[in-house]
């Protein structure tokens, strides 16, 4: 990750241009094909987008893909306005899809063309098509076309003007285009094929009437040609070498190529290849939908930082080099898939931790007086800007007074179990100060909130050092004098459900709003170093997230301070669930006090994994092979994030868990075993110091992936080998642990446990599914918990009926 001054223009390009260590793919390897061939004289890409609304993080992909191949073979990568739409193309678009793409490092230098420009070269096309009998005007309705192109299963049947003679069609097209129709009377469709299974192959329309404003060409048309005829042209008349489309456009290829040999365009000329789109978990992607989130006031515009375009990212404070390695770790398939938005955050989280500097911000701030810290004495602390593993130099200077102000979080009248922070009896070190002992607090008699704290500080433990002591843990603070008062803005997914269109009849995706997404700070405070930074500095918040000025609302009078994400995954599944269940637990037991301040969705209380998370994330940044790994796990072997997360903190964890998969390649059973039950067993010893190695561990997960034993009976297993070591075999079968699944040994348990609940046998037979689970488990019982649970289920269903 270079190392550049932060810009203040927040759509000045950014480092370095995308792909230039792109690693292989299909599509690259077609190339690689016709480079090595001599097919072409260079490679040409283009990115097409539609005027019609702001780039959104899937064209990233695009862009990254298209201007990268450009760069690796030393072509060129054209921009291209697929403007052939007059109704909802603008100007304003075309200016913004620009600065989007050079923010993301994409230069097309020269070669910037609009295809409203090709209006005329492809009317030309389409007259030539009508004479040589291969197009025509069909005067039909547009239902009537519909209704004859036929189903998938039945064919096509010819309109009454398919037969229109040549020079029929001809004058008809003329006057089409000279505007004597109005919208719809006429279309021009190819003359292909009305039986092909290709539905877009029966005579598809290549041109229809449209007396409308086109932001470009004017009133100077009126007719306008289909995506179809025109892609593949506009393509074939800028020299395109491959043309690069999402896979819903696969179908399209037959007419793409068709077009193109009709038009005389000979080889080597364009082709189109496919790869997948990109879809992002929480997020809607296609313009329509986002048009609408920005019509109906939903967020405050194209650029509001919780939407997925790049202008609200940018605005959000991403940085562009976050994208383009989001788009690297992301690759290129054929597989559709949707990607989970922690490899987003991750990539953002990858490229800030190395440059923005660590400062102290608090977000909702409680009164902490210092009472035998002198009135009016400012010590100024010298406090490093980057942790030591970042291995970057620079201070600043942090004033330490007798006022100061903490998170209301960082304080509990009542602590639970795992509170690691500032309560009664307690001492906590301030980052970078003092260590200081509660002495007393005062509470608001009306509202039962706790309106300030007083402690006494330690001389002896600047810089919170503190040896001989226990402290509860570490907390950030500001000075209520100096710091300064800044808008903070939360950011949280605009969309709570994982794919926001999945709903039901009736509805459409905007029931999935978050309400939450936005929570607005006006009292936070942060260190006066703040005010004194580069314009465009992105900041980490110790202990809360990385952060910077939002560019269009933040003024030298008035900070506001976009979260750009958070410090860890928050909405990891089980990490989510474990603050979630703390806050409640928080929340009741803290009776009395202060409410929460912000929805659990916005305040996450670090827990110990979290801590244990930063680390990891620290030794990846470190390790270049575990990061890469920390990858792998999740793309290859299909780990979440979390479960990769834990495999690749460190190298010896890391090596273990791939050398069991290499012994038994289920790396999901795997990495249950390894995460949930080794840790335990391993009681605190090193993984070398165990009495077993990998290889019999993959073969005991082996075992119960095959049924060859059920899961408790290899817990216990695995605590023999944990204590003696030995050979999983030789244990099951010493300790008669081999699960039956054999038949005949178990249907005698299975007459038995239905004959001795009879009623329940009735339920079932009445409906009451459920009590499959009930009749499994007691079976199981019955044979000693050696019976196979599936050969069980199968058994009880067929007696059951
Ligand atoms: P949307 O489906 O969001 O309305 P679009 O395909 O209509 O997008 P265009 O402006 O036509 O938007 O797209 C320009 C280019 O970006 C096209 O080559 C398209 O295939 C590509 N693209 C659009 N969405 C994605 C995506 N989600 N992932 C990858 N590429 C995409
Ligand atoms: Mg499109």
């Amino acid at each position: 990750m270079a190392d550049r001054p932060p810009r203040h223009d927040p759509a000045a390009p950014e480092a370095s241009p995308p792909g230039t260590r792109a690693p292989r793919d299909f599509i690259r390897a077609i190339i690689d094909r016709h480079v090595e061939e001599g097919r072409y004289p260079g490679i040409v890409t283009r990115f097409p987008p539609e005027p019609n609304g702001f780039l959104h993080i899937g064209h990233v992909k695009s862009i990254h893909l298209n201007f990268g191949i450009a760069a690796e073979y030393g072509g060129r990568c054209h921009l291209r306005f697929d403007d052939t739409n007059p109704e909802t193309e603008s100007e304003a678009f075309v200016r913004a899809i620009q600065e989007d793409v050079t923010w993301l490092g994409g230069s097309w230098g020269e070669h910037l063309y609009y295809a409203a420009d090709y209006f005329g070269r492809m009317y030309e096309i389409a007259e030539e098509l009508t004479r040589k009998g291969k197009a025509y005007v069909d005067s039909s309705s547009e239902e009537e076309i519909r209704d004859a192109r036929g189903t998938v299963t039945e064919p096509g049947r010819p309109t009454a003007y398919r037969d229109r003679p040549v020079d029929e069609n001809l004058d008809l097209f003329r006057r089409m285009r000279a505007g004597e129709f109005p919208d719809g009377a006429h279309v021009l469709r190819a003359k292909i094929d009305l039986a092909s299974p290709n539905m877009l192959m029966r005579d598809p329309l290549l041109y229809r009437i449209r007396h409308a404003h086109h932001y470009r060409t004017g009133d100077d048309w009126c007719i306008y040609p289909l995506y179809d005829f025109a892609h593949c042209l506009e393509d074939a008349f800028e020299g395109i070498t491959h043309s690069l489309c999402t896979l819903e456009f696969e179908i399209n290829r037959e007419l793409y190529d068709w077009v193109l040999d009709e038009a005389g365009f000979e080889e080597p000329r364009t082709h189109q290849y496919e790869f997948a789109r990109l879809n992002l978990d929480y997020t809607v992607l296609s313009k329509r939908k986002l048009i609408r989130l920005v019509q109906d006031k939903h967020v405050s515009g194209w650029d509001d930082p919780r939407m997925p375009t790049v202008a609200g990212l940018r605005r959000r404070g991403v940085p562009a080099a976050a994208l383009r390695s989001f788009a690297e770790m992301i690759g290129v398939t054929k597989a559709d898939t949707r990607v989970d938005v922690g490899k987003l955050e991750f990539a953002v989280r990858e490229e800030l931790n190395p440059v923005a500097p660590r400062v102290l911000g608090v977000l909702r701030p409680l009164r902490l007086i210092v009472t035998n810290w002198p009135e009016d004495k400012v010590e100024w602390l010298d406090a490093p800007s980057f942790p030591p593993d970042v291995g970057r130099d620079g201070s600043r200077r942090l004033p330490f007074a007798r006022e100061l102000l903490i998170e209301q979080d960082d304080f509990r009248v009542e602590p639970v179990k795992g509170y690691r922070r500032l309560a009664p009896g307690r001492e906590v070190r301030l980052r970078h100060g003092y260590v200081v002992r509660y002495q007393s607090h005062d509470v608001d008699p009306a509202t039962g909130a706790v309106t300030a704290v007083r402690v006494t500080y330690d001389g002896a433990s600047k810089g919170g050092i503190a040896r001989d002591r226990d402290v509860a843990g570490t907390i950030h603070w500001v000075t209520a004098v100096h710091s300064k008062r800044v808008q903070i803005r939360l950011y949280d997914r605009l969309f709570n459900a994982p794919d926001p269109d999945d709903v039901p009849e009736g509805q459409d995706f905007t029931v999935h709003l978050n309400p939450n997404s936005l929570v607005v700070l006006d009292g936070a405070r942060v260190e006066p170093s703040l005010a004194s930074a580069l314009p465009g500095t992105r900041w980490q918040l110790e202990r809360t997230g990385y952060f910077w000025a939002d560019p269009v609302d933040s003024s030298p009078h008035r900070m506001v301070l976009n979260q750009i994400v958070t410090l860890r995954s928050g909405w990891a599944r089980n990490e989510r669930a474990a603050d979630e269940a703390l806050q409640r637990t928080l929340g009741g037991l803290a009776a009395g006090e202060a409410p929460p301040a912000a929805p659990p969705a916005t305040t996450r209380v670090p827990s110990a994994a979290d801590r244990g998370r930063e680390a990891r994330e620290a030794a990846r940044t470190k390790d270049r092979q575990l990061a890469a790994r920390f990858l792998r796990y999740q793309d290859v072997l299909g780990l979440t994030a979390d479960e990769a997360d834990l495999l690749t903190g460190d190298r010896a964890v890391s090596d273990f868990f791939d050398a069991v998969v290499a012994v038994h390649p289920e790396a999901r059973s795997v990495s249950a075993w390894v995460i949930n039950e080794l840790p335990g067993e391993a009681a605190g010893r090193a993984l070398h110091e165990l009495p077993f190695g990998p290889t019999q561990l993959g073969r005991l997960i082996a075992l119960v992936d095959q049924s060859e034993v059920s899961r408790i009976a290899a817990k216990e297993v695995l605590s023999e080998l944990a204590q003696q070591g030995g050979e999983p075999d030789a244990i099951i079968e010493r300790r008669g642990l081999r699960q039956v699944g054999d038949r005949v040994a178990l249907l005698p348990h299975v007459d038995a446990v239905l004959a001795a609940w009879p009623e329940k046998v009735q339920e079932y037979r009445a409906g009451k599914k459920g009590l499959l689970g009930f009749f499994t488990g007691e079976v199981r019982r019955a044979s000693g918990g050696a019976a196979d649970p599936r050969v069980v289920r199968t058994l009880l269903e067929e007696r059951l009926g």
